[in-house]
C-alpha cells in the first residue's frame, strides 16, 4: 500500500454475468493494479486470477443466508482504502450501474473527493437472454427493450400494467420471488396471455438452467424447471428464440418464414 500522503482511487467494475470470459480487458486490467478488491457474491472467484497475490480481497454480501455487507459500510470502507493511498476495484455482477448500486457509490466517492472511474461490463439482462439464443431486440418483431426490477426495497412496484403496453422486450431483473404478479400485472395491463416468456437462470455459468413457455404458463413451466434466482426473466415475442436452445429445433426461424 502507498503512503498516507497519495491519494488513491476507485473503480467501479462490471464483472459481466458469470462466466470469467465475459470480463473486459479494462476489468482485467484494473484488477491487476488493485491494492484492495471488494467482491461480491454473484461474481465468479475465478476471476481473482487476475488480482496480484498481494492484494487484499474482501467479500462483500449475502452468501450462505448471510445478511448482506450494509451498503454505508462498503462506502465507507473504500473510503478508508483509498484515502491510504490504495487502488480499489469494487468489483459488481454485470455492469455496475444496471441495479448495481453503483450511482450511489460514485456519489458517495465523489462526494467525498476520492477520485472514482467506472468500468462497465456485459449486464445479465443482455447476456443471460443470449445464452440461450434470444436477442433482446430483433428487426420487426421488437423495438426496444425495457429493462426493470421486479424487486423493490420499498414494495412500490414497477407499473405493469404500463409496462405491459410498450410493445418493448422486457427484461426483469430479480422477479423470481414476484413472478405471480408480474405476470397478473401484465395480464391486466392487457398483454395477452399468449406472449412468449422466458426465463434463464446462473446465465452464463455452468449451473444455467432454462424454460421457455408464455405469459399464461410461465410460473408453472418455471415451477418445474425448479428455477429460481438469480434470473432474468424476458417478456415480449422474442422470447420465443429461447424455445430453438431447449428443443434444439430451428422453428422459429421456420414461423418466421412462414
Ligand atoms: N448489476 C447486475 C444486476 C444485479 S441485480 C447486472 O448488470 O447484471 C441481481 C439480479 O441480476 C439477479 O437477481 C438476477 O435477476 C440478475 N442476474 C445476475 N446475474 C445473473 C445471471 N448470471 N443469470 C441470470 N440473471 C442474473
Amino acid at each position: 500500500m502507498k503512503t498516507e500522503s497519495t491519494m488513491g482511487r476507485v473503480y467501479l467494475v462490471g464483472a459481466g454475468p458469470g462466466d470469467p470470459e465475459l470480463l473486459t480487458l479494462k476489468a482485467v486490467r484494473v484488477l491487476g493494479l488493485a491494492d484492495v478488491v471488494l467482491i461480491d457474491d454473484l461474481v465468479d472467484r475465478a476471476v481473482l486470477c487476475h488480482v496480484r497475490p498481494a492484494a487484499r480481497v474482501i467479500h462483500v454480501g449475502k452468501r450462505g443466508g448471510c445478511r448482506s455487507t450494509a451498503q454505508s459500510f462498503i462506502e465507507r470502507l473504500m473510503q478508508r482504502f483509498a484515502r491510504r493511498g490504495a487502488v480499489v476495484v469494487r468489483l459488481k455482477g454485470g455492469d455496475p450501474f444496471v441495479f448495481g448500486r453503483g450511482g450511489e457509490e460514485l456519489l458517495a466517492l465523489e462526494a467525498a473527493g476520492i477520485p472514482v472511474e467506472t468500468v462497465s461490463g456485459i449486464t445479465a439482462g443482455i447476456a443471460a437472454p443470449a445464452a440461450i439464443g434470444i436477442p433482446i431486440t430483433h428487426r420487426g418483431m421488437s423495438h426496444g427493450v425495457t429493462l426493470v426490477t421486479g424487486h423493490t426495497r420499498d414494495d412500490l412496484q414497477p407499473d405493469w400494467k404500463a409496462l405491459a403496453r410498450t410493445g418493448t422486450t422486457l427484461v426483469i431483473y430479480m422477479g423470481m420471488g414476484n413472478l405471480a404478479s408480474i405476470v397478473a400485472g401484465l395480464r391486466s395491463g392487457g398483454m395477452d396471455g399468449s406472449t412468449p416468456a422466458a426465463i434463464v437462470q446462473s446465465g452464463t455459468t455452468p449451473r444455467q438452467e432454462s424454460a421457455v413457455g408464455n405469459l399464461d404458463n410461465i410460473e408453472a413451466v418455471a415451477s418445474t424447471a425448479k428455477l429460481g434466482s438469480p434470473a432474468i426473466i424476458v417478456v415480449g415475442a422474442v422470447a420465443a428464440f429461447g424455445a430453438r436452445a431447449a428443443t434444439g429445433a430451428t422453428s422459429l426461424a421456420a414461423s418466421l418464414a412462414a
